[in-house]
């Protein structure tokens, strides 16, 4: 099992009306460099994913990792592991070199370095996220920066993928050119809409036009590997507006487009907006319709859907995303980044100057650390996969059988048409990505 990086660049031109992201308007080149150079020194100073020291990334042998372990037969790593052979430890473990205990053990010494699957010393890191806010506000020096501290903490595989989240009107073409010889391979480009109605609606601060241009831009600077966000379900969009989209999107023809239904969050000036009265919310039934209506659109110009809200080019699906649906390591560093390191789960400080200061002053900036609830997570993301999950798969990583754990609700879901069950196979339904919330609430 391979991880990934997330590295969050929290800067945006400025605040787009519906965003509730932890990002902050672009305020002057010092307060991003000093946010860079704190990324920097949480990659190279603190264990990933680890305020409480569980993980230690690139130690070939780790005196904190896991926590309580101490080597050799220490009786509290984990709770009922007696040292030895203990046959009731892990469930599936029966002492010697078992390949089945866990997935990924190999058997053979104490320390298998694929084992357990957060470890991720040796090469283990196959894909880097810059996400945001708008990482394309990084000048090539700074993500060039930010590139060399994961690959001196992390041996990262030479065929990574590595993307770039942009917004248009934020790059030239000597940035994009500079942005590939880092080894950056992939554009993730902030579109949202072509209508320019609608994108000042958005205050997206750019407009089809840019959209348009910086496309061209990306594929001169050589980018072969493109992801356009689209958000269908605005304020008083019609099917024939969405239709449009659809065209344009499909006229350009980027490897991969990601489709998002409009989400109102509280506190944004768009649901301030809807709440006076200015703005109305579309039918429920409408935005149904539109995502229809995408689903047949994009399968006739040859996308593949590989995920509820994501569509690709053969081969072309996001292997970091992947990983979060997959439930596979993902180490986050930055503002309220995220990390799994395969057993728990982390999140950093939120707040922006918060984040800076804890890291210049502590070098760390974790401010949660829980077990992930592997189980249901193993189903409720698993499910978001086109080729939802594996019966087979659940039984070996949590020694129970799904179909006699939820018997009655499995029928109940597959009585309202929500998922379709094969022997060995559990998937959503058209109907059920509609009502995707309704299946993973059984689930949570
Ligand atoms: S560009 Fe993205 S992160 Fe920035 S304000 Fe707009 S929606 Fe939020």
């Amino acid at each position: 099992m391979t991880a990934g990086v997330y590295l969050h660049i929290p800067f945006c031109k400025s605040r787009c009306s519906y965003c509730d992201f932890a990002t902050d308007v672009w305020r002057s080149g010092d307060v991003v460099e000093r946010y860079v150079e704190a990324l920097c020194r949480e990659i190279e100073s603190e264990p990933a994913a680890s305020a409480a020291g569980q993980f230690a990334v690139g130690d070939s042998i780790s005196s904190n990792w896991p926590p309580a372990y101490a080597g050799g037969s220490d009786p509290n790593w984990p709770p009922a592991y007696a040292g030895g052979s203990d046959p009731n430890w892990p469930p599936a473990y029966a002492g010697g070199s078992d390949p089945n205990w866990p997935p990924a053990y190999a058997g053979g010494s104490d320390i298998d370095t694929n084992w357990p699957p957060a470890y991720a010393g040796g090469s283990d890191i196959d894909t880097i996220y810059f996400g945001g806010g708008t990482p394309s506000l990084l000048t090539p020096e700074q993500a060039g920066k930010i590139l060399a501290k994961v690959r001196k903490r992390f041996s990262v595989a030479n065929n990574a993928e590595i993307t770039l989240e942009m917004n248009p009107a934020t790059v030239t073409h000597e940035s994009l050119v500079a942005y590939r010889s880092l080894g950056i391979n992939r554009a993730s480009f902030g579109v949202q809409t072509f209508d320019d109605r609608d994108l000042k609606l958005l205050a997206r601060g750019h407009d089809s036009k840019d959209a348009r241009t910086t496309f061209r831009m990306l594929r001169d600077a050589g980018f072969t590997n493109i992801s356009f966000d689209l958000i269908a379900g605005l304020p008083g969009q019609t099917m024939a507006n969405w239709m449009r989209n659809l065209d344009e999107a499909a006229a350009l023809s980027p490897e991969h487009i990601s489709l998002y239904l409009l989400e109102i969050h509280e506190g944004t000036p768009l649901a301030e907006q809807m709440r006076s009265g200015r703005r109305k919310a579309i039918a429920d039934e409408l935005a149904a319709e539109m995502y229809e209506a995408m689903l047949d659109r994009l399968a006739a110009e040859g996308y593949e859907q590989y995920e509820i809200s994501n569509f690709s080019r053969p081969g072309f699906a996001a292997r970091h995303n992947v990983k979060y649906w997959r439930l596979d390591p993902v180490f986050g560093f930055g503002v309220s980044a995220h990390s799994f390191d395969g057993r728990r789960r982390y999140a950093n400080e939120r707040d922006t100057t918060a984040y800076v200061r804890s890291i210049e002053q502590n070098g760390t900036a974790k401010v949660m650390c829980e077990d992930a609830v592997l189980a249901s997570e193993f189903v409720f993301l698993g499910l978001r996969m086109e080729e939802g999950i594996s019966l087979d798969e659940y039984l070996t990583r949590f020694g129970r059988d799904l179909i006699e754990e939820l018997r009655n609700e499995l029928a109940d879901l597959i009585d309202k048409g929500l998922i379709e069950m094969s022997p060995s196979r559990i998937k959503l339904t058209l109907k059920g990505k509609l009502f995707s919330n309704e299946v993973f609430a059984v689930f949570v």
